[in-house]
């Protein structure tokens, strides 16, 4: 077997594995499994003598303790550098080798050239979302709508951008972030691609993936409402499981909420690593805030390096 055959067998082994847990999470079952994951750590079942490959229970012969979503992890401060935004900017880390075993965390949600593949799958389900979203109905948006707005960009960097819901220019032109606070943002993914925040992993808006927590503009941009949210935010679930993100931004506190599951401000939920299935997630200030606010600018560029080094490791 190749070694590219090789990494694909590990990597499918470890996405059924992960479903696997995603399962039994579901059914409530979290406790046993980590209880059974603690178990094989401490009493390591002994090796048959010939033992079938992994790849034939991947559930059982390989169970890991439960990737634990929602977990704040804090992280060390960066170094210092000055930049574009008057942030400071973290010396890029050099990428790892091919010779390094891949992690388990990897095969799920790789990254730089490691997402071609990955990045032709999600296109299918990412139209077929994009199709449901212009026809939805469920929430009543649709009656003063213009256009849906389900997402733009790709699976290729591994990289997502998560708002709020369209406004004006992004409702007429059916495509998120095209307004002011669109162009910011995409100053920023400029910024972080002309600073090589990710050396070998271009940015653009074509190779990350932008979308909203709502897929329509609610009248007057107000704030999405609960049930609203509870309507479309699945969009968003199947669109996060295609893209298969190794670390998720979410731009502002109607994405944060939704995602970490937790309610807060930025500034308190900013600045952590969490988790949604296989993938890092972070949180910062939507840059409509920071055009209301340009101090927020700062702590923005600060969590773009924090998102940089959390995606060059593991
Ligand atoms: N604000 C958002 O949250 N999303 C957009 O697409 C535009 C503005």
């Amino acid at each position: 077997m190749s070694e590219k055959e090789l990494r694909e067998e590990l990597a499918a082994i470890a996405r059924d594995t992960l479903r696997y847990i995603e399962r039994e999470r579901a059914a409530g079952n979290d406790e046993l499994l980590a209880q059974s994951a603690a178990r094989a750590a401490t009493h390591p079942a002994p090796a048959p003598a010939n033992a079938a490959p992994a790849s034939a229970s991947p559930a059982a012969s390989r169970t890991s303790p439960a990737p634990a979503p929602r977990v704040a992890v804090p992280t060390a401060p960066a170094p210092a550098e000055v930049d574009l935004f008057g942030a400071s900017i973290a010396p890029p880390r050099a990428s790892i080798t091919a010779t390094e075993p891949p992690r388990l965390s990897e095969m799920i949600n790789p990254k730089g050239s490691d997402r071609a593949a990955l990045a032709v799958d999600a296109l299918p389900i990412l139209d077929e979302v994009a199709r449901e979203a212009r026809a939805c109905r469920k929430c009543g948006l649709c009656e003063t709508r213009t256009n849906a707005v389900p997402g733009v960009g790709s699976a290729q960097s591994g990289i997502v951008f998560v708002g709020e819901a369209p406004g004006a220019d992004e409702d007429r032109r059916g495509e998120p972030f095209v307004g002011r606070a669109g162009e910011l943002l995409t100053k920023i993914i400029e910024a972080m691609d002309k600073k090589r925040l990710i050396p070998g992993v271009p940015l653009t808006r074509d190779t990350v993936y932008i979308c909203n927590v709502l897929k329509c503009r609610p009248p007057e941009n107000r704030n999405p409402l609960p049930h609203e949210i509870e309507m479309c935010s699945p969009y968003l679930h199947r669109q996060l499981e295609a893209l298969k993100p190794r670390v998720i931004c979410c731009l502002g506190k109607f994405a944060a909420e939704l995602l970490v599951g937790v309610k807060g401000t930025i500034g308190g939920l900013r600045g952590r690593i969490y988790r949604y299935r296989g993938a890092k997630l972070i949180v910062t200030y939507h840059p409509a805030a920071c055009l209301r606010n340009p101090n927020y600018k700062t702590p923005v560029w600060e969590d773009m390096q924090l998102l940089a080094r959390e995606y060059q490791t593991d």
